[in-house]
């Protein structure tokens, strides 16, 4: 039997990141930058107020108070927007928008609240130091700076920056595409009825999702019976528009698992009893003439979505060119005692939870069955128990695998 190890180091040794595209700004997001972007302006791009309120030269309100305004007429009205910038002379006011240009002159703003908000002239009721709520130009980003290099990933934030300094579009590494096929002549899609013997495609729906969440654009197709012919001319239409394919089912030893068949016939794709559990059969290899890499996962949802785990979501990141491939680990305390069979890496479902002194608890779940997908979905982890470890006590310190998930 293959370590799982191993076989990781395989599949990530064959798959590499994708070439960069020039992509529109919004289809960057969730793609990793493949280019330095420099700003070809300053932000902000000019003084401007940080207040509605009134743009004044401090010296003139220095004394302002409630009970001693300074009054001052008022000589511009500037909204945000305004192209031409004002001026004011000493003992003037301007009244001002947030985002306006500071007109020529003004030193500071005092926002609206200060003062009895005039429009022919201004009772101001507090002084205002120089550069009171005033945005100066280039405090933000200096005009050619870089402002996001390549290899950065690009959620929205980083967007809205490449926006603010101008840009259209931009070069990204592409989101891999993903192709989801379950296989099994038992398989019907949700919301048909079910003859006695069928039941419901589930793990190309978890598949689809986990491949989405991984950061992947993935597509699901309906599932396909357990027939060599049907099988390859669906690989073969879908190769177009996948970088990636996965499969799931049919690569067992059982009499119609077709998969095995067909890409065994091809060549390309090796299969492997993974030292795991969990999921021990596995296939991987490359199909067509761009040499897509697959995966052949094994039908069993709980193997399919630990396999997709352990082995897919690592080759989809390095395919997206992001650094962390792995999902983040921690070591947590055992709530319960835990057998593990020999010789296999046991990936254990489980619920963790911080405990008040801010270590980690973890309790595995006991549905351990590779069809049990209830416990699987109110799973939010998984313990890890190496290939020579038969047994944990419970209140021992485990390996525990942290699956991103959203609270309650
Ligand atoms: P196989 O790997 O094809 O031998 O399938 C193993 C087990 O997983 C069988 O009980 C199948 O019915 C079940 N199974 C296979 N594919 C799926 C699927 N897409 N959704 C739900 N269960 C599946
Ligand atoms: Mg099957």
């Amino acid at each position: 039997m293959k370590r799982v190890a191993d076989h990781l180091s395989d599949v990530l040794s064959a798959v590499r990141p994708l070439t960069p595209l020039d992509v529109q700004l919004l289809d960057a997001h969730g793609c990793v930058l493949a280019e330095d972007v420099v700003a070809p302006w300053p932000l902000p791009q000019f003084d401007n107020s940080a207040m509605d309120g009134y743009a004044v030269r401090a010296e003139d309100v220095r004394d302002a108070a409630d009970d001693s305004p300074v009054e001052l007429p008022v000589v511009a009205d500037i909204a945000a927007g305004e192209t031409q910038i004002a001026a004011i002379g000493p003992g003037l006011a301007a009244r001002i928008m947030t985002g306006a240009p500071v007109p020529v002159g003004a030193d500071a703003i005092v926002p609206v609240e200060h003062s009895d908000g005039g429009e022919a002239r201004v009772r101001i009721t507090a002084g205002a130091p120089v550069g009171r709520h005033l945005r100066k130009i280039g405090e933000d980003v200096q005009e050619g700076d870089t402002v996001l290099s390549a290899g950065t990933f690009l959620g929205a934030a980083q967007v809205g920056l490449l926006a603010a300094v101008g840009k259209d579009r931009v070069k990204v590494r592409p989101r891999p595409r993903v192709v989801v096929i379950s296989t099994g002549s038992e398989l019907v899609e949700p919301g048909l009825p079910l003859a006695l013997g069928q039941i419901t495609d589930s793990n190309s729906f978890t598949l689809t999702a986990a491949a989405r969440e991984a950061g992947a654009v993935a597509y699901r197709v309906a599932p396909v019976a357990d027939d060599e012919t049907t099988l390859l001319s669906l690989i073969e239409d879908q190769l177009v528009r996948a970088d990636l394919v996965v499969t799931s089912g049919g690569i067992s030893a059982g009499a119609y698992d077709v998969v095995k068949q067909v890409l065994s016939d091809l060549g390309t794709v090796r299969f492997d009893k993974v030292a795991m559990q969990p999921g021990m059969p596995q296939g991987f290899g490359t199909v067509g003439d761009d040499e897509t890499p697959i995966f052949t996962l094994p039908g069993n949802p709980v193997s399919a979505f630990v396999s997709f785990e352990v082995f897919v979501r690592p080759a989809i990141r390095k395919m997206l060119g992001v650094s962390r491939l792995h999902r983040p680990s921690v070591k947590a305390i055992l709530q319960a005692t835990l057998r593990s069979p020999e010789g296999k890496r046991q990936f254990a479902r489980a619920r963790w939870q911080p405990a008040p002194d801010g270590s980690y608890l973890v309790t595995p779940l006991g549905g351990q069955a590779s069809h049990m997908v209830a416990d699987l979905a109110y799973a939010n982890a998984l313990v890890v128990v190496p290939e020579n470890v038969t047994e944990i006590a419970a209140g021992q310190v485990v390996d525990t695998v942290l699956l991103e998930r959203r609270k309650g």
